[in-house]
């Protein structure tokens, strides 16, 4: 007998700086399902100001919820290779880093690999992940039992002003599509 592939759900935590950076966002979000991964709410999209007086654009950021058979590093593997399609695509002329995707949360898995992290190490420290997380996810707790938004609170308030709303919702096409 053949048992049922489990559906994991997952946040995935999407980056881009390099040109058309909503593009790159948009980019991801349409192509994880070919890649099974299917993406069932997408956050606002956030700006986050460059700090620390390196000149470099601003990132744009935003979290989804998603479900996939993928375990961890399939689905670690699936989502590099977008980032290096996203990296090939004639609009995107810059190189390697125009998108950035992040496996924060996978079920309530605690893992550590050579390769992989899960929950993300950086995650419960950067506010462009947990503004647009919590959006979405406002009672999410974290494997471990600390709550996403105690960990937002934590930080400084320049952190947190710092990301800003850049885009409230996705086209409505897309959005339909959710
Ligand atoms: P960044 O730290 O800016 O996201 P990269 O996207 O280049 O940089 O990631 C560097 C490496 O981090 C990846 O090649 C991957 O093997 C590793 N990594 C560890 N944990 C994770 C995770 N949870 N999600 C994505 N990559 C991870
Ligand atoms: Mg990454």
């Amino acid at each position: 007998m053949v048992s049922e592939p489990k559906l994991h759900r997952v946040y995935l935590g999407l980056g881009s700086n390099l040109g058309d950076r909503a593009a790159n966002l948009a980019f991801a979000r349409e192509h994880l399902p070919a890649a099974g991964i299917k993406v069932l709410q997408a956050s606002p999209v956030y700006q986050t100001a460059p700090w620390g007086g390196v000149a470099q654009p601003d990132f744009l950021n935003q979290v989804l919820l998603a479900e996939t058979e993928l375990e961890p590093l399939a689905l670690l593997d699936a989502v590099k290779r977008l980032e290096c399609e996203a990296g090939r695509t004639p609009t995107v002329f810059w190189g390697p880093r125009v998108l950035d995707i992040d496996i924060l949360l996978y079920d309530e898995l605690t893992f550590a690999s050579e390769r992989l992290t899960i929950p993300h190490r950086e995650m419960r420290k950067r506010a462009f992940v947990l503004a647009p997380l919590l959006d979405i996810a406002p009672g999410l707790v974290l494997p471990g039992g600390e709550r996403a938004a105690a960990c937002y609170a934590r930080l400084t308030e320049q952190e947190r002003t710092g990301v800003v709303l850049y885009a409230e919702t996705l086209s409505d096409d897309e959005g339909e599509r959710l």
